[in-house]
C-alpha cells in the first residue's frame, strides 16, 4: 500500500543521486532517496581519488564521508531500501520495494552500472588490484604490470593510456573484432575464469594458464536499466537523456554512470544536479 506521494524520488546514493538530492532539497522539494548505508561501493572502494575538485588526493572512504557530512548538515536521511521495480502510471511514478510501493510525482535515476556475472574474485579484489576506470586508476601502477580484459573495442584505446605508464601491459579480448595494440601489449587469447590474490589482487587465472600482474582492469558493458524501469529507452546501453538530462518517459530523468561515460564523480554529481533541477521544473509546471 502506497503512503505519501514525493515529488521527487531519487534512486541511488552515489555521487548523482546525492547531488539530486542535495539540489532538490534546497529547493524545498519533498524528496526520498533510495540507497546504501555505505551510499556506494565504488565511492569506498576507491583507493585514491585525485580528480574530485576541491578534495584533491582523498581515499573513497574520505570521499564518502565529505558526502555524508554534507547531506546530514541538510538533513537528507537515505532510504535503505532496493527498488526492483518502477512503474510510470501517468501522474506518478510506483516505484516497488518487493510488494512494498512508493509513490513520487518524478523520479530520478542515478543506479550507476551495475556489472553483470563477475568473475571469480572479481568483487572481493575490487578496489584491490582490480579495477573499471582506466583513465582514474591507471597512474596506480606507472612501472608496474597491468592486465586488461577488455570486452569492448574502448578497452583498447583505455590499453593504449595504460601502456604509456604501465612496464608491461596484457590485453584480454573478450570480442572478435579486429584488434590494433601497439606491439609491446601482450595479447592473451584464453578465457579468464578467477582473478587470483591473497589480501591484494596478483593474477588471473585462465582455462589453460595463468598470469601474474600488479594490476587488472575490467572493462565491460551493464545490465540493462529499463529492466527496472519498463518502457525506458536505451542508447549504447546507457538511459538515454538530452541535455536536461530528461529520458523518454515524461518526469523521469536521469543522471551519472547510467546515462554514459566517462565514468566519473564529479561528471555524475554534475548530472545530478542538472536532473534536480530538471525534476524541480517539472513538478512547478504540473501544480
Ligand atoms: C574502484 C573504483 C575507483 C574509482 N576511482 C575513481 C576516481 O578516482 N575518480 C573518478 O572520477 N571516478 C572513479 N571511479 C568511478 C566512479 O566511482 C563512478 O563514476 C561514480 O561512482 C558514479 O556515480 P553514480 O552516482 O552514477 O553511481 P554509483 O556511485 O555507482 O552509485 C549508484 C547507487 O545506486 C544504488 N542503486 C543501484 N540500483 C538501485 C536500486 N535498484 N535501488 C536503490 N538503489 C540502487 C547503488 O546502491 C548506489 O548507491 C571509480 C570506480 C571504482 C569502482
Amino acid at each position: 500500500m502506497a503512503g505519501e506521494r514525493y515529488d521527487i524520488a531519487i534512486i541511488g546514493s552515489g555521487p548523482a543521486g546525492l547531488q539530486a538530492a542535495i539540489n532538490a532539497s534546497i529547493r524545498n522539494k519533498k524528496i526520498i532517496i533510495f540507497g546504501i548505508e555505505e551510499l556506494s561501493h565504488k565511492v569506498v572502494k576507491a583507493p585514491k581519488v585525485s580528480n574530485y575538485l576541491g578534495l584533491p588526493l582523498v581515499t573513497g572512504n574520505e570521499l564518502k564521508n565529505a558526502f555524508q557530512e554534507h547531506i546530514d548538515e541538510i538533513g537528507i536521511k537515505i532510504t535503505y531500501e532496493r527498488i526492483t521495480n518502477v512503474y510510470a502510471m501517468g501522474e506518478y511514478f510506483a516505484l516497488m520495494v518487493n510488494e512494498k510501493m512508493y509513490e513520487a510525482t518524478s523520479i530520478i535515476m542515478a543506479t550507476g552500472i551495475e556489472y553483470t556475472k563477475p568473475l571469480k574474485g572479481e568483487l572481493e579484489f575490487l578496489g584491490k588490484g582490480v579495477g573499471y576506470c582506466a583513465t582514474c586508476d591507471a597512474p596506480l601502477y606507472k612501472g608496474k604490470k597491468v592486465a586488461i580484459i577488455g570486452h569492448n573495442m574502448e578497452a583498447v584505446e583505455d590499453a593504449k593510456y595504460v601502456n604509456e605508464l604501465a612496464e608491461k601491459v596484457y590485453f584480454v579480448p573478450m570480442f572478435k573484432d579486429k584488434l590494433t595494440l601497439p606491439e609491446d601489449i601482450e595479447i592473451i587469447k584464453d578465457v579468464p575464469v578467477e582473478i587470483l590474490g591473497d589480501e591484494y589482487a596478483k593474477g588471473i587465472k585462465f582455462n589453460n594458464s595463468e598470469l601474474f600482474v600488479d594490476g587488472i582492469f575490467i572493462m565491460k558493458d551493464s545490465i540493462m536499466p529499463d529492466q527496472l524501469v519498463p518502457g525506458l529507452e536505451l542508447e549504447d546501453g546507457h538511459i538515454k537523456v538530452n541535455r536536461n538530462m530528461e529520458t523518454n518517459l515524461p518526469g523521469c530523468f536521469a543522471a551519472g554512470d547510467c546515462v554514459g561515460k566517462p565514468y566519473q564523480y564529479i561528471k555524475a554529481a554534475g548530472e545530478g544536479c542538472v536532473a534536480s533541477l530538471s525534476a524541480v521544473s517539472y513538478v512547478n509546471n504540473l501544480k
